[in-house]
């Protein structure tokens, strides 16, 4: 979706791409994550973002898309974190 600006699943064209995600430390009671957008004319300084995700989302009908920003820096400790194994059926790329 990111990619092709299309929603997989309707279709639509409008995508909104998602820099700042808040957790639940972050935002209201009861929620685990949000969106996290600037208000504009604030006076407060720019938010500092620390979270490791974005996410872009079909405008119309909400279908989402999460990615890690650095995919790279994650760790790999085959407890938590995994590798999925590449089906032996599917061609190697
Ligand atoms: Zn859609």
């Amino acid at each position: 979706m990111k990619a092709s600006v299309t929603c997989p699943k309707c279709l639509n064209r409008r995508i909104l791409h998602v820099d700042s995600i808040a957790d639940k430390t972050q935002i209201a009671k009861g929620a685990v994550l949000s969106v996290r957008a600037k208000v504009p004319f604030t006076v407060i300084g720019r938010w500092k973002n620390e979270g490791e995700f974005e996410c872009v989302i079909c405008a119309a009908c909400g279908y989402t898309e999460w990615y890690a920003k650095n995919p790279d820096a994650i760790t790999v400790d085959d407890e938590t974190v995994t590798v999925l194994p590449v089906p032996r059926s599917e061609p190697y790329r």
